[in-house]
C-alpha cells in the first residue's frame, strides 16, 4: 500500500478488521503518518505539535465509518470541543453558517491530528517500511485497460493548493489570543477576499505555549503556489529549491492579514510556512467503479474518490473501508 495518510492507514486497519491476517506493507514518502491530516513536530522542540493540515474532521453521512468506534475506544479520537465562529468582511464575529468542514459530528485526533493515523496503524498493527515505489513501473508492464483509465482519471483530477502560516506565540502575546471566544474561525467569502485568509485555528501546546495556524484563501495560495516552506517535504525530501526571500514575504503577508483581520498582535512569534501543493481536490473525483482494478490487483482509496466526504477526512475513511471490503476476497 502506498501512502500513510488517513486513507492508506484506514485501508490497513479495515483489512485487519475484516479478518485479513497476512502481511501488509505501507510505503510513505513523508516523515511520518498523517498526510494532509499530519502534525508538524520538531526534534529540536519535542513539546511542539501543530496540526498543519486538517485541524479537525467531520462526519456528515450515516452510518459513520466503522473504524471510528475502535478508534474512540482506543483513545485515539476526541470530539472537537473548540468553539467555532465565522468572521465577515467587516471583522465581525458571527455564528458559523453552513460550512462543509464543520457540519455534522466534529472530531479531532487525540491529542493531535496525526494520532488519527497512529490509531489506525495501531488497529492494523502495521509495520512501516521504506522501499522503491513500484506502481508506475508496474502500471507500464501490466497493460490493464482499467488501471490505465484509473491512472489517467486520477492524473486529471485538479486540486487547489493550500498555504498555512504556523505561529508559536510567546506567553505575553498569547494572552489576548486565549481570551478570544473561538478556537476555530472560518472567514466568509467576502472576508476571504478582503484578507486572503480562509480559516484560523488556535492550538494550545502541552507545555503551555500557544500555536496559531492561519490558512490562506484558495486565491492567495494559487498566487503563491511556487513558494515552498524551507522545512517542507518538498524542500527537504524532494530537493525543491526553497526561496527564502519569497517565503519570508508570504509569511509576512499572511501575518499582516491575520493582525488586520483580528486586531491581535503576533509580537515575538516563531514562524513557519507550510505549503500544500494539492490540498483540496476538485469534484467529481475518481469513479468508485475504477477504484479496484481486478486484473492488475491494484486499488485506490483516498479523499479523491467520488462519494460522501469527498475532499475531506470522511471521504478518506469511507473510501478505504469500501476498498477493503472489495479487496478482501482477492487476497
Ligand atoms: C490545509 C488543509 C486543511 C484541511 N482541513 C480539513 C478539515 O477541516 N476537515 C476535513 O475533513 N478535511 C480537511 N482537509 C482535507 C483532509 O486533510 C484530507 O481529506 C485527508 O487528510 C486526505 O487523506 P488521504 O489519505 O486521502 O490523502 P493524503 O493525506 O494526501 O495522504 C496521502 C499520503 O500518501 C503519501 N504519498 C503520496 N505519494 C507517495 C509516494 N509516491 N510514495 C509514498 N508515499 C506517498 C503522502 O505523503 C501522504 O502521506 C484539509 C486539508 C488541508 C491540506
Amino acid at each position: 500500500m502506498i501512502g500513510a495518510g488517513v486513507s492508506g492507514c484506514s485501508l490497513a486497519a479495515a483489512l485487519r478488521r475484516l479478518g485479513w491476517g497476512g502481511s501488509l506493507t505501507l510505503l510513505e514518502i513523508g516523515r511520518g503518518p498523517g498526510g494532509r491530516s499530519a502534525t508538524r513536530r520538531s526534534r529540536r522542540d519535542p513539546a511542539l505539535a501543530i496540526n498543519h493540515g486538517a485541524p479537525l474532521f467531520n462526519i456528515t453521512a450515516s452510518p459513520e465509518p466503522q473504524l471510528l468506534e475502535p478508534l474512540r475506544r482506543g483513545g485515539w479520537l476526541q470530539p472537537f470541543a473548540g468553539a467555532s465562529h465565522s468572521l465577515d468582511a467587516n471583522g465581525q464575529l458571527g455564528p458559523l453558517g453552513a460550512d462543509p468542514f464543520c457540519s455534522g459530528q466534529l472530531w479531532q485526533g487525540q491529542p493531535q491530528m496525526d494520532d488519527l493515523c497512529r490509531g489506525l496503524l495501531s488497529l492494523a498493527a502495521a509495520s512501516g517500511g521504506w522501499d522503491d515505489i513500484p506502481l508506475q513501473r508496474a502500471a507500464a508492464l501490466l497493460e490493464d485497460p482499467q488501471l490505465n483509465r484509473a491512472a489517467a482519471a486520477l492524473a486529471a483530477i485538479d486540486s487547489s493548493p493550500g498555504c498555512q502560516l504556523l505561529l508559536t506565540l510567546p506567553e505575553a502575546t498569547a494572552q489576548r489570543w486565549r481570551l478570544q471566544p473561538w478556537r476555530l474561525l472560518t472567514f466568509t467569502g467576502a472576508a476571504q477576499q478582503r484578507w486572503g485568509l480562509r480559516r484560523v485555528s488556535q492550538q494550545p501546546q502541552r507545555d503551555g505555549r500557544w500555536a496559531v495556524v492561519a490558512e490562506s484563501s484558495a486565491d492567495f495560495a494559487s498566487r503563491h503556489r511556487q513558494v515552498y516552506g524551507s522545512r517542507s517535504s518538498a524542500a527537504q525530501l524532494l530537493g525543491a529549491p526553497a526561496d527564502l526571500e519569497a517565503e519570508q514575504q508570504v509569511m509576512a503577508a499572511l501575518e499582516r492579514a491575520l493582525q488586520a483581520a483580528l486586531g491581535l498582535t503576533t509580537t515575538g512569534a516563531e514562524r513557519q510556512l507550510m505549503r500544500w501543493g494539492a490540498a483540496f481536490p476538485h469534484p467529481p473525483g475518481l469513479d468508485p467503479a475504477l477504484a479496484l482494478c481486478q486484473a492488475s490487483r491494484i486499488g485506490f482509496c483516498g479523499d479523491t474518490i467520488a462519494g460522501p466526504g469527498f475532499g475531506r477526512v470522511e471521504g478518506a475513511l469511507r473510501s478505504a473501508e469500501a476498498l477493503a471490503t472489495r479487496l478482501l476476497p482477492q487476497l
